[in-house]
């Protein structure tokens, strides 16, 4: 890598979680000098090494993304685990909706993937990229907006410049801070408990998740015939879960999940995350964009967390290479709002239907009830309603930036 040492970027791309590694992948190959800034190396998997805690639904859209930008093969030569089938139902009914992939006539609805394995596939891709360099790792010591051309500051004493600076640094974004963004913010007031679990029952290749009132829990299918799994509750009883034995975890576990995949034989290391929803005020500013959890983050009921973020890169990818073939300036303030006019619509959409779902799902008034068993029901008979409802799931509605698309879908 050459010394990046006073070099002036057209684009810094603070982050190299899964959202920033996208949007610098899908900037590959053009004529802009970008750098991606990322605080902790990753260690490369090894087949023998157990999953990760960190497991994402990577959707349809997500999958056509990496593809387009040539790092889907590397993160199926790590490992990926597909599923055909998704299966919910509400605790407190007999309402249930069940999608099958051969219903819209393809091979499976999504992939559970690690997060390292799509950050290693990405950086794989990125190593092959003349253009774009991997500065990694890095301490932010300061970050200056205010000027035409942004600047960053290392802990190393190197300054970089850029006429755009992405924030793609996750959910305490520091270039949002920088920037004096503000975020509407409300915490559900639930943490996700997540672990891989062995049950007595294979998976079948279903992604399951059965609405409780006190949170939505999901078994997610691996590879190897485990599940990952997402527990949501409210904050103390999350960390309950997370200090009790395995013996007491594991019943409590299968308990909550009716025996579906039978008994819970074992499980692995767990974690609580905090369920917050924010969202950015403003997206942009003139040389400046937010994306992925920088500019919101959501309720992983629905697994659309990462989802979004991928889009938001593959569309701000799309306005800024299409502004710098028309010889526009790719980092004023008019280019990027179309980015913030099309993807902050998009997400304000999925985030309100989630909270919605959260409220109706989390509500033990029997009314309330009736209505979503009754609507469950009525969207599994409805074939035009159903499908609709799968293509939403896969992430195959809306208006997809064109790497997301895909022939015949
Ligand atoms: C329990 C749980 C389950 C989830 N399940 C799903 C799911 O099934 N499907 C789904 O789509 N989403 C899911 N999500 C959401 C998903 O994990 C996030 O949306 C996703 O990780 C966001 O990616 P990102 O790249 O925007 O941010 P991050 O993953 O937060 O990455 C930010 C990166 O920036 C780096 N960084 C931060 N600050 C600095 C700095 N100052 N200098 C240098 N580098 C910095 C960090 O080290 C990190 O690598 C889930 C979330 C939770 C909590």
């Amino acid at each position: 890598m050459k010394n990046p040492e006073n070099i002036p970027y057209d684009i810094i791309i603070t982050g190299g979680g899964m959202v920033g590694l996208t949007l610098a992948c899908a900037l590959g190959n053009s004529r802009l000098k970008v750098a991606v800034l990322e605080a902790f190396e990753l260690p490369e998997i090894s087949p023998d090494d157990d999953y990760d805690l960190r497991v994402s639904a990577i959707s349809r859209a997500s999958q056509q993304v990496f593809t387009s930008v040539g790092a889907w093969e590397g993160m199926k030569a790590r490992r990926v685990s597909p599923f055909e089938y998704m299966h919910v139902w509400d605790a407190t009914g007999d309402g249930v909706i069940h999608f099958d992939a051969a219903d819209l006539g393809v091979d499976v609805l999504g992939h559970l993937i690690e997060n390292r394995v799509v950050q290693l596939a990405l950086l794989a891709r990125i190593r092959e990229l003349d253009n774009v360099d991997y500065l990694c790792p890095v301490e932010i010591q300061s970050i200056e907006v205010q000027t035409s051309s942004k600047q960053v500051l290392l802990a190393d004493g190197r300054r970089l410049s850029a006429r755009l600076l992405v924030g793609a640094d996750g959910a305490n974004s520091k270039v949002r801070a920088a920037a004096g963004i503000d975020i509407e913010q409300s915490p559900y007031g639930q943490k996700g408990v997540v672990c891989v679990v062995k049950s007595s029952k294979h998976h079948q290749y279903t992604a399951w998740q059965r609405f409780l009132p006190t949170g939505p829990l999901a078994f997610l299918p691996l590879k190897d015939g485990r599940c990952s799994i997402v527990w949501s509750a409210d904050n103390e009883r999350a960390d309950e879960l997370v200090a009790m034995d395995e013996a007491d975890f594991c019943r409590q576990l299968e308990q909550a999940f009716e025996y579906t995949l039978g008994k819970v034989e074992s499980v692995g290391e767990r974690a609580a995350f905090p369920l917050i929803r924010r969202h950015a005020r403003q997206y942009v500013q003139p040389g400046l964009a937010l994306v992925g959890d920088a500019a919101h983050t959501i309720h992983p009921l629905a697994g659309q967390g990462v989802n979004l973020g991928v889009l938001d890169a593959a569309s701000l990818a799309q306005v800024i290479l299409d502004a710098d073939w028309q010889k526009k300036d790719f980092a004023a303030y008019a280019t990027l709002r179309k980015y913030e006019r099309w993807r902050r619509g998009e997400n304000s959409l999925m985030m309100h239907s989630m909270s919605g779902f959260k409220k109706l799902f989390s509500n033990e008034k029997p009314e309330l009830s009736f209505v979503r068993n009754g609507g469950l029901k009525l969207v599994n008979q409805l074939g035009p309603i159903k499908y609709k409802f799968m293509r939403h799931a896969m992430g195959l509605e809306g208006d997809l930036p064109e790497i997301a698309r895909t022939i015949g879908w």
